[in-house]
């Protein structure tokens, strides 16, 4: 079976099911254990989730499950500029006191499509032999709409790694979040820097194997996909989403400060786009 060669040794398949329970505590067992990761991967690479392997933003499509498939004004009107997660937190009190159970969100969740060419990435991934990728997924969504999706698209076993804010049902079938860390980027909401993560991860992956990546890759799309995008060096590749907000701001900055964003820029409108420029690394 090809896909175990990206199993993590430390964090089996779980049958359908039994994610809400080992929600949380899997987010912890995978960030004490990662001493026991494969360590002859030649490459890393890290995904972003939101219209990035999935074509939508999961927190606006969990509207679908409230009453009428929207939320009413005076709730909207409560979001502040910089306290996303806190609005995100209301949403989904307003979405648990409507009767909004755990298996309408995540009827939801897993009816959302994938993005062009994603499915032909992932299989791409699967395929190579597996001493190629190390996986890593990087978002600011949380655990249970991801493990929603990837569970049922087949897709969780690819991913070696996933770093995200923990969310978990209350006694009152609330989704309660924790932000993921505390760090001081000013660039960056209070409870996710990237860059932060993708720094701490490969310092310590790279102790761990004794060595550096020969590579490092990152797809994403959106603004805060830029700040740890920066941190990669001139043989590391980044592939934003064409035209979205992590394209723009490569852009602009390769315009105002050139030499400041020292990574090669791939951007991609298909998962294809991707897939064509790792063979071509993949052969060097
Ligand atoms: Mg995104
Ligand atoms: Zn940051």
């Amino acid at each position: 079976m090809r896909d175990s060669v990206f199993n993590c040794c430390v964090v089996p398949p779980h049958p359908p099911g039994e994610e809400e329970a080992r929600g949380p505590r899997r987010t912890e067992t995978m960030a004490s254990s990662s001493a026991h990761f494969p360590n002859d991967k030649r490459f890393l690479i890290f995904f972003d989730f939101d219209e990035t392997i999935v074509d939508e933003t999961s927190d606006d499509m969990v509207v679908q499950a409230a009453p009428g498939q929207h939320l009413p004004g005076w709730l909207k009107d409560t979001y502040q500029p910089g306290r996303y997660n806190e609005y995100m937190q209301r949403v989904l009190a307003y979405l648990a006191e409507q009767g909004v159970t755990e298996s309408d969100m995540r009827s939801v969740m897993e009816k959302i499509p994938s993005t062009p060419g994603m499915a032909t990435l992932f299989q791409f991934l699967r395929a190579r032999p597996p001493q190629d990728f190390e996986v890593v997924l990087l978002s600011d969504a949380n655990s249970f709409f991801i493990e929603s999706w990837l569970r049922r698209t087949g897709a969780r076993q690819l991913f070696h790694r996933i770093f995200t804010n923990p969310a978990t049902f209350n006694k009152d079938g609330r989704l309660v979040m924790r932000p993921f860390h505390s760090h001081d980027c000013l660039r960056c909401p209070d409870n996710m820097c990237k860059q932060v993560v993708v720094r701490e991860y490969v310092a310590r992956r790279t102790q761990e194997r004794g060595r550096p990546y020969q590579r490092v890759f990152y797809v994403g799309d959106g603004a805060n996909d830029f700040c740890p995008a920066l941190a990669l060096g001139p043989r590391d590749v980044v592939f934003p989403r064409r035209d979205f907000p992590m394209h723009r701001l490569i852009t602009e900055t390769h315009e105002s400060m050139p030499g400041e964003f020292k990574a090669v820029t791939v951007p991609w409108a298909s998962g294809e786009d991707v897939v064509q420029r790792l063979r071509k690394l993949v052969a060097e």
